[in-house]
């Protein structure tokens, strides 16, 4: 069965959220690129510093940057058998870089790309109610409340919501990802590996489609 996993989708589209699930279902890690940016932001390291202004306009962080970051995640011991990465690649020069980075790395490819596809006016919706905790557990205050107000069901901290889901700045993020990311889906399609998921159910019935489509792979 599949080990090495890229989910595709413009941003809401549930990428994180079925990331979770299907990480701990298959016991391989889930590796967000945007978890990694926002830790970086908070220890205020010098990555951080470089991607705080991209990433609170909705523009992309530079390819170079962000490979490295990914670079350096995916060659850690955890991820031998395999990776779900979510949010990279967001264009076609990182989607070639982790190709290479498989081959070179760990002799193997992606063997499957869950393209999840919402319409433009629910992923507002579901952006602007998102609330995050700082570990990268997702909510949101009427698809997926949690047990207590504001407070992360998984580890008990502070939930917020991040600077860059406003109305204004998704808008954006939408831009970019049609403009930037969406190509990846043909390059993925070319590869053989791309499954098309409809986003627009309820969060079980998204994970079950899922299953399902990556168990024929
Ligand atoms: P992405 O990682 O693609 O940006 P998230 O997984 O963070 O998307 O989901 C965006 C928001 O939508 C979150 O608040 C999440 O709880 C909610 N959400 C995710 N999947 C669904 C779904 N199938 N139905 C309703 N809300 C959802
Ligand atoms: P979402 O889950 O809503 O799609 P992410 O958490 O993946 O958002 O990303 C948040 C921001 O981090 C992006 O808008 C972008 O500025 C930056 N970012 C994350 N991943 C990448 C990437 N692969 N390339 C460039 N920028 C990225």
């Amino acid at each position: 069965m599949a080990q090495h996993f890229v989910m595709l989708g413009p941003p809401g589209a549930g990428k994180g959220t079925q990331a979770k699930i299907l990480s701990e279902k298959m016991g391989i890690p889930h590796i967000s690129s945007g978890d990694l940016f926002r830790e970086n932001l908070r220890e205020k390291t010098d990555l951080g510093k470089l991607a705080e202004g991209y990433i609170n306009r909705g523009e992309l962080v530079p390819d170079d940057v962000t490979i490295r970051m990914v670079q350096e995640r995916i060659s850690r011991s955890d991820c031998q058998a395999g990776v779900l990465l979510d949010g990279f690649p967001r264009t076609v020069y990182q989607a070639e870089a982790l190709d290479e980075i498989l081959r070179d790395q760990k002799n193997t490819q992606v063997d499957a790309v869950p393209c999840i596809i919402v319409a433009d006016d629910v992923l507002v919706e579901r952006l602007s109610g998102r609330r995050s905790c700082q570990n990268g557990h997702v909510f949101h205050v009427k698809f997926n409340p949690p047990k207590v107000d504001g407070i992360c069901d998984v580890d008990g901290t502070e939930l917020y919501q991040r600077e860059d889901d406003t109305v204004e700045t998704v808008s954006r993020r939408i831009r970019v990802y049609l403009d930037q990311t969406q190509p990846l889906i043909d390059y993925y399609r070319q590869k053989g590996v791309l499954v098309e998921i409809d986003g627009a159910q309820a969060i079980d019935a998204v994970s079950e489609a899922l299953f399902a489509a990556i168990a024929k792979m």
